[in-house]
């Protein structure tokens, strides 16, 4: 089943093609998306023209420059939530990724989030700041780790619109849809928590 599934969208794929091939495609814009847009068309043959407003592409995605410091202009740091990983994949491409580290302060009092486990420095920092909440700590703690334990299921797996569950069965069946099912009680939490 699995076997005619594959080749019927192999088919269809193939047939859309060679129907549009003849046809140029004209994206606007050179941030991320109209990159990302730009590097599939080519990969399945399409004549691509990139139309960008500025003197360079990356749109949001992009450092600047003032008095000696460099700023981010949008993003901090590009986290696969199951989307950048299979893209990078898909398009046979490999970036060197590095950790992202993270400060957080209160005054002159800094903890570093290395891994999970600094939720416990992120706590005793907060100890540290309010010695009489104990309480009120436990229970903010308590409530970061339900927000984690939320965010394992939603960005858990890589995305099925990217990672094409047809080329990958057993995906499909032993992962996919047992998380489908933990995706509909997780969005269903947080929409009654809202
Ligand atoms: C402050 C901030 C922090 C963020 N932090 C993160 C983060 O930590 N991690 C993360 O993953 N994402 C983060 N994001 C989101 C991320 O930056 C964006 O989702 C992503 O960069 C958007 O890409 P885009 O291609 O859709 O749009 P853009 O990056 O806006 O690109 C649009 C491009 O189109 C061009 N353009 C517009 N109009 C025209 C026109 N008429 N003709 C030609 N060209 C045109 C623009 O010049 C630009 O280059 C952050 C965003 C902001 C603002």
């Amino acid at each position: 089943m699995i076997f005619v599934m594959r080749r019927f969208a192999k088919w269809f794929v193939m047939a859309y093609n060679i129907g549009m091939k003849q046809k140029k495609v004209l994206v606007v814009g050179g941030g991320l998306a109209g990159l990302s847009a730009v590097a599939f068309l080519r990969k399945y043959g399409f004549e691509t023209i990139l139309l960008e407003k500025n003197d360079h592409c990356g749109g949001l995605a992009r450092s600047f420059e003032r008095k000696g410091f460099t700023w981010d202009a949008g993003p901090r740091a590009l986290i696969d939530g199951g989307i950048i990983g299979p893209l990078l994949e898909r398009l046979g491409l490999e970036l060197p990724m590095v950790p992202s580290r993270v400060s957080v302060g209160i005054g002159n009092d800094m903890i570093h989030v290395e891994s999970r486990d600094s939720i416990n420095d992120y706590k005793a920092l907060l100890e540290r700041a309010r010695p009489g909440s104990k309480g009120d700590v436990d229970r903010i703690i308590r409530r970061i780790q339900d927000v984690m334990k939320d965010m394992d299921v939603l960005y858990g797996i890589e995305n099925p619109m990217i990672y094409s569950p047809l080329k990958h069965p057993l995906w499909l069946f032993g992962i996919f849809l047992p998380w489908s099912l933990r995706f509909i009680a997780t969005i269903g939490k947080i929409y009654r928590f809202f």
